[in-house]
This record gives C-alpha cells, sequence and structure tokens, in this order.
C-alpha cells in the first residue's frame, strides 16, 4: 500500500509500505481522508515524540513509522476476538493509545495515561491506504456526515475538551490566545457553549474570516493598536494555545480576579509563572492534554448543525498522499499562517 512514512528530519517519503494486519482488539480501517496535526508537522521538522533512538514504552515501536492520526474512513476487517463493530462501518477515531492499566486509565483518564501513545506518532499511522487500530479508538459516524469535513472532530474534539474540564464556559468572557487550529477549536467550543464573548488573539489577518463572521472578536497582535488592545482585555476564562511566555502572559495578564487559565500550548522551555497573580486572585489554572471521548460528542454536534454552516472552510487545502511533503509539510513550513488545516485525499470518497 502506499504511505508517508517518515525516516528521518525533513525525510518523509511517499513509498510501497506493508500492508497492516488486524491483531487481536483492533480493526482495520481503509482511509478516506486525513489531516495533517501541527504535530505531523512538527515531526516532519522534528523529531520531537517519534521513538526514534529507543522503542516506544508502550508500543514497543520505533522509526521509520507511517504519519497522521486525524482522518476517517470504513472498517474493512475485524479481528476475531472483536464485537460489536461491522465491515463498512464509517468511522473518525481518536489518536491516543494507552495501557489501561495505570492510574490515570483506572479513573477513566486514559488521555493523561503514563505511557500515553499516538497512532502515527508512536506506532503506524493514517497518512496510509490503510490502518490497524484498537477498538477503543472508534466513533462510529452519524448518518449525513461527510468524510472530509470530519477529519476535524479529532482536533475540534482538544478544544471541547478544555472546555469540558473547565466545567464549561455559558455566561463567561474569554481570550483566547493562538489563532491555529487549536485556538479555533477553543473557540468554537467556547461558542458552542454559550460564552458571552470570546476575544481571538493571533498573528496577522488571516484567521479574521474564521473568527468576526462565526461571532467572536478577532485581535491582530502583530499591530500596535492590537496589541495595546490585547493589554486592555478582562476576561473570566483565559486559553493559551500557542506555547511561547508571552502569550502565556498575556493570558494570565488578562485574568479578573477568580478567573480561569487554560493552557493548551506546549512549551519548548517551561515559562516563568506569576504564582503571586493567581493567589492573590485565587486564580485557577488548568491544563489539557488531547480529549476522551469528545470525538463522538463533537460528530454529534456537527450532525446537529451546531456548529457554523460553513465549518469545512477551515479546510484550507486538499491535496493528493503523493503530494504530502511539497504541498502539506513543505507549504505548512512557509505559509502556516495561511492554512487552518490541509486535507489529504487518501481513498476520496465522500
Ligand atoms: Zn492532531
Ligand atoms: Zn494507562
Amino acid at each position: 500500500m502506499k504511505a508517508a512514512v517518515w525516516r528521518g528530519h525533513k525525510d518523509v517519503v511517499v513509498m510501497d509500505a506493508e500492508e497492516p494486519q488486524v491483531t487481536s482488539g483492533t480493526v482495520k480501517i481503509k482511509v478516506e481522508w486525513a489531516g495533517i496535526c501541527g504535530t505531523d508537522r512538527h515531526e516532519y521538522a522534528g523529531p520531537v515524540f517519534l521513538p526514534v533512538n529507543k522503542p516506544h514504552r508502550l508500543t514497543g515501536r520505533r522509526t521509520p513509522l507511517i504519519l497522521g492520526h486525524e482522518y476517517t474512513g470504513e472498517i474493512v476487517e475485524i479481528a476475531a476476538d472483536v464485537t460489536g463493530w461491522k465491515e463498512g462501518t464509517r468511522v473518525c477515531c481518536s489518536g491516543t493509545l494507552c495501557c489501561g492499566t495505570c492510574s490515570a486509565c483506572l479513573k477513566n483518564r486514559s488521555n493523561v495515561c503514563e505511557k500515553l501513545g499516538f497512532t502515527g506518532v508512536s506506532t503506524d499511522g493514517a497518512f496510509a491506504e490503510y490502518v490497524v487500530v484498537p477498538v477503543y479508538q472508534l466513533y462510529e459516524m452519524p448518518e449525513g456526515l461527510d468524510m472530509r469535513t470530519t477529519i476535524l472532530a479529532e482536533p475540534l474534539a482538544c478544544g471541547q475538551h478544555a472546555v469540558n474540564l473547565l466545567g464549561g464556559v455559558k455566561g463567561e468572557t474569554v481570550l483566547i490566545n493562538g489563532s491555529g487550529i487549536i485556538g479555533l477549536s477553543a473557540f468554537l467550543a467556547c461558542s458552542i457553549g454559550g460564552a458571552k464573548q470570546v476575544f481571538v488573539s493571533g498573528w496577522g489577518e488571516e484567521k479574521r474570516r474564521f473568527v468576526e463572521p462565526w461571532g467572536g472578536v478577532y485581535i491582530d497582535v502583530s499591530t500596535e493598536e492590537g496589541r495595546a488592545r490585547l493589554a486592555s482585555c478582562r476576561v473570566d476564562v483565559a486559553f493559551e494555545c500557542v506555547g511561547l511566555e508571552s502569550t502565556l502572559r498575556s493570558a494570565v495578564d488578562a485574568l479578573l480576579p477568580t478567573g480561569k487559565l487554560m493552557v493548551m500550548g506546549v512549551f519548548e522551555k517551561d515559562p516563568v509563572f506569576p504564582m503571586n497573580f493567581f493567589q492573590e486572585g485565587e486564580r485557577t489554572l488548568y491544563t489539557s492534554q488531547a480529549y476522551l471521548d469528545e470525538i463522538g460528542a463533537v460528530m454529534r454536534f456537527m450532525a446537529e448543525e451546531r456548529y457554523p454552516k460553513d465549518l469545512a472552510s477551515l479546510i484550507t487545502a486538499e491535496i493528493a498522499l503523493e503530494d504530502i511533503v511539497e504541498m502539506g509539510f513543505e507549504e505548512l513550513e512557509r505559509n502556516a499562517a495561511k492554512h487552518a488545516k490541509v486535507a489529504v485525499r487518501i481513498g476520496g470518497a465522500r
């Protein structure tokens, strides 16, 4: 089968790979559409989390590996010991892999498993004609959703999980620092969760077209005026979705007393944290990692048309698997600000 294989730093090749076989507790999926995630991009230019030197603690796998964890497809084969799933079922899958036995897994918090792994990072992923995954990753797609748009369910689940951890944001004012797909996913989760007002800050004008027509207030922090506007923001909840000390700081500075900070960004270097400011205002720090079963909820919200009608416009490019390096990873290195989600056509059924 054709697959995009990570072999080394900036060395991803679309090549013939061996078709994966089902093992106990898994199904085989014919992949139709896949999205390129920030993680994939970082691994392309990395490695960051890919197990290069020693086998992954959960999967035992090492590079070379097939990337890709945001995808939709159809079940084509089921292991003999799997019940409750049928061939032909259209699915969108979670990307997290867990051990099932650690303290987090036993508390039903498998997204923070002590041995946490990811499809397409810790084992072979979905930039391929077929992928084999454990059944606990499967979510059946509701009738009426198309497989191209539904690749957004995985990133949207990240924002939804963060809002769930906060206990909702109904009636609150919110600032979201970052307008990449994670910032936009937090924005959409806050919007459909009934936030009173949501400000989204980002660099440049590219993302205004998603935020303002969808009811938010966009702040372009590449301008003096935008930075002044951000500095005057006072909110109940602030999201950090970038992973920089400056965006963390401006999120913290915006917090009213009793405010909540939600950190979703991943930091290259541990930032300085203003603990006294938190203590004196009884502010709270929250963090969010991936998602639990929010992919199912997000697909339900899609089917109920709770998101903006033109949600699919978040897919800013559609490319073939053969072109994933030049028109995917390299394009995102050059023009990250232009894109929200690049969709990779694999089977291509709708
Ligand atoms: Zn992702
Ligand atoms: Zn575990």
